[in-house]
């Protein structure tokens, strides 16, 4: 029982590598990594915060924040 995965490495995987900001509302990935590249895939960023993209884990993108409202 000693090959059981460790959830707090988990997390510092992801906290190792900061968020990529992105300039709009989708982020595009597709791995990027050579062997572990995937399809490309959009991921929504609507919702304020880092997402992780569901085939890379520690890959984590955020909307760029835009202070003040233009009109
Ligand atoms: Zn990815």
């Amino acid at each position: 029982m000693d090959l059981q995965p460790n959830p707090l490495s988990a997390m510092e995987l992801i906290a190792s590598e900061p968020a990529r900001i992105v300039q709009g509302r989708k982020a595009v990935c597709d791995g990027g990594r050579g062997p572990l590249g995937h399809p490309k895939i959009f991921i929504n960023l609507d919702k304020p915060g880092p997402h992780a993209c569901g085939y890379c884990s520690g890959i984590q993108f955020e909307q760029a924040v835009h202070h003040g409202h233009e009109h």
